[in-house]
């Protein structure tokens, strides 16, 4: 049986990769996807895949850049006068601007910090306006291994995602009492784009670190989200799951 029918979902970075997962494990358990992104085309593109796939739910692409906070309002406004609410939420989107710290420039750390950890704020506000009213729902936050345990390269990315970590538990701690709660979930090596960008060489000698011996799939982190949004999960708020193949422990 399906455990998410009826559940209205938004998701963010949805167009490909990790998010286009976790939207299409979402739409498989029953729920109505609102899937964002800035790429129309690929958009439209998962939700057509949901269909083929004969999932019980439902993808519907919105478009929607999460560095733009009026966007975002606007958006959550449309999603709540249409569904009147919005019983789950999964702050995905996310980029990298590598670089060394002595060489990193201010607009390529602030780019990643809005991108990666603003738009959690700016979506997470809005949208737990809807979740108090109706005393129940279900916050997801994509951060990363890379948080938790530093990248030498990666000191904006780094530092987003351990923001991501002490605003999952924050905001688990203020809306327990409200019926909602507030997880995160770290990826370790996922194959997507984001890591297609390393050498193979790199790529190797990443897996070499990894217990399991490979990258995980991106439907593999979507299980995981399905896992937080279902009612499996009702007890468990301001954790981290971390889903890396044994990398981080
Ligand atoms: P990806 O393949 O590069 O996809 C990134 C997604 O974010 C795309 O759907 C992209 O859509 C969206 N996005 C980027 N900027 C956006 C913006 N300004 N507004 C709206 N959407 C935006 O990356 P991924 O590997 O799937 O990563 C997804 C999440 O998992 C990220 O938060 C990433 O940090 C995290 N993660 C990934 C890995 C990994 O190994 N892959 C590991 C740990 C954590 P558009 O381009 O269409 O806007």
């Amino acid at each position: 049986m399906p455990t998410l029918t009826d559940q209205i979902a938004l998701a963010t970075g949805a167009s490909r990769g990790i998010g286009k997962a976790i939207a299409l494990a979402l739409a498989g358990e029953g729920a109505r996807v609102v899937a964002c992104a800035r790429d129309e085309a690929r958009l439209a593109a998962v939700a057509a895949e949901a269909k083929e796939l004969g999932l019980p739910g439902e993808v519907i692409p919105q478009v929607l850049d999460v560095t733009q906070r009026p966007a975002i309002d606007t958006v959550v406004e449309e999603v709540a006068s249409r569904f009147e609410r919005i019983d789950i939420l999964v702050n995905n989107a996310g980029i990298t601007r590598d670089g060394l710290l002595m060489n990193m420039e201010d607009d390529q750390f602030d780019d990643v910090l809005t991108t990666n950890l603003r738009s959690a704020f700016w979506l997470t506000r809005a949208v737990s306006r809807l979740m108090i009213r109706a005393r129940k729902g279900r916050v997801i936050n994509v951060s990363s291994i890379s948080g938790l345990m530093g990248n030498a390269g990666q000191c904006n990315y780094a530092a987003s995602k351990a923001g991501l970590v002490g605003f999952t538990k924050s905001v688990a701690k203020e809306l327990a009492k409200r019926g909602i709660t507030c997880n995160a979930v770290a990826p370790g090596f996922i194959e997507t784009d984001m890591t297609n960008k390393l050498s193979d060489e790199i790529k190797s000698s990443f897996k070499n670190l990894v217990p399991m011996r490979r990258f995980g799939a991106p439907d593999e982190i979507g299980s995981v989200v399905a896992f937080l949004a279902g009612p499996a999960s009702a007890y468990l708020t301001g954790q981290v799951l971390v889903v890396d193949g044994g990398l981080y422990m």
